[in-house]
């Protein structure tokens, strides 16, 4: 058996082509144009790399990307006050403080300050809160792409075991909620399970979000069950560099009946759900209906 591509790329262009269309409909209907404020701390590689993707992919879909760049040796008090006046400016529909951000800075304190119906990283404790109540709100990007990603392969998640590793706040407890939300029967797992292997055995649906380089074997894989692989891990392979995520992909391919790949899975969705999110707070906070937004 070898299982079929579940293609992220694929899927997340046809998502940025729906968005593209609700914001479209947004701006005919009601002259509505979104807009999501970045905010950089600091001097970061990859985060650099990151917002210049994030706004190009705004601009993109037809909305407004703002970017604010503070110094890695910035206040954190200048911090929280730029979050303040980004909630205060009306034509702010989306705000996205990058993380992670300078040590000297306490980020929890940092996110929470945005107001909840412009957090369109889903990650201040009301969106957290929401989620856990099953209440509408702004849902994390990666767990959100995650679930969307699974229900490309499965005509419903409603019943299957879904085994989620990891139990971190940006990815494994909220994609843990989504699935949920599913009617998935769900374990979370993480480095104090007693029995990883025998536990990701009976899933259905075994979704890595851990950060270990193809820690989740081929054989810990059920057949014809669905991977789902969050993590994105640099190794030096053969004097190369290359990305790998958390599942043993050449392995877990043989016995899954559908995987994501590292690259080309779960990353391009992030971006995706960030642009959808920042759709759905543009709607709301004006009161009207949220445009469908579909991968169909
Ligand atoms: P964290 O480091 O915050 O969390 C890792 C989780 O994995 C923890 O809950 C930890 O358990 C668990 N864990 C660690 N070691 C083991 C082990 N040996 N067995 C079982 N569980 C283990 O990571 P994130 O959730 O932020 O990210 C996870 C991965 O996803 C990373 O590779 C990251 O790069 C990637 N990622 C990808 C994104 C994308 O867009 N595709 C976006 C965000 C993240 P415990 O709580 O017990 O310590």
């Amino acid at each position: 058996m070898s299982a079929d591509l579940i293609d992220g790329k694929a899927i997340a262009a046809a998502l940025r082509e729906s968005i593209a269309g609700a914001v479209s409909s947004l701006s005919a209907s009601h002259g509505v144009k979104p807009a999501l404020a970045v905010v950089l701390v600091g001097e970061d590689p990859a985060s650099q790399v990151y917002v210049r993707n994030k706004g190009i992919a705004t601009e993109k879909a037809g909305m407004t990307s703002i970017e604010h760049r503070l110094p890695a040796d910035a206040a954190q008090d200048d911090v929280v006050a730029l979050v303040r006046s980004l909630n205060a400016d009306n034509d702010v529909d989306g705000i996205l403080v990058q993380l992670p951000l300078p040590d000297h800075i306490n980020s929890a304190l940092v996110i929470n300050e945005i107001d909840p119906s412009k957090d369109v990283d889903g990650l201040t404790e009301v969106n957290a809160g929401r989620l856990m109540l099953g209440k509408d709100g702004l849902v994390p990007c990666t767990p959100q792409g995650s679930v969307i990603l699974a229900k490309t392969v499965r005509e419903s998640l409603s019943g299957l075991h879904a085994v989620v590793v990891g139990r971190s706040i940006l990815v494994g407890k909220p994609l843990a909620m989504l699935l949920l939300a599913e009617n998935c029967t769900v374990t979370m797992a993480h480095s104090r399970t007693k029995d990883l292997a025998a536990t990701c055995r009976e899933a259905d649906i075994v979704c890595a979000a851990v950060g270990r380089p193809r820690l989740i074997k081929g054989d810990w894989i059920k057949e014809g069950a669905t991977v789902i692989d969050v993590g994105i891990n640099r190794v030096e392979e053969g004097g190369k560099s290359r990305l790998v995520g958390d599942v043993d992909f050449d392995a877990a391919k043989a016995r899954a009946g559908a995987i994501t790949p590292v690259p080309g899975g779960v990353g391009p969705m992030t971006i995706a759900c960030l642009l959808k999110n920042t759709v759905i707070a543009a709607a709301r906070r004006r009161g009207l209906p949220v445009p469908e937004i579909t991968v169909k």
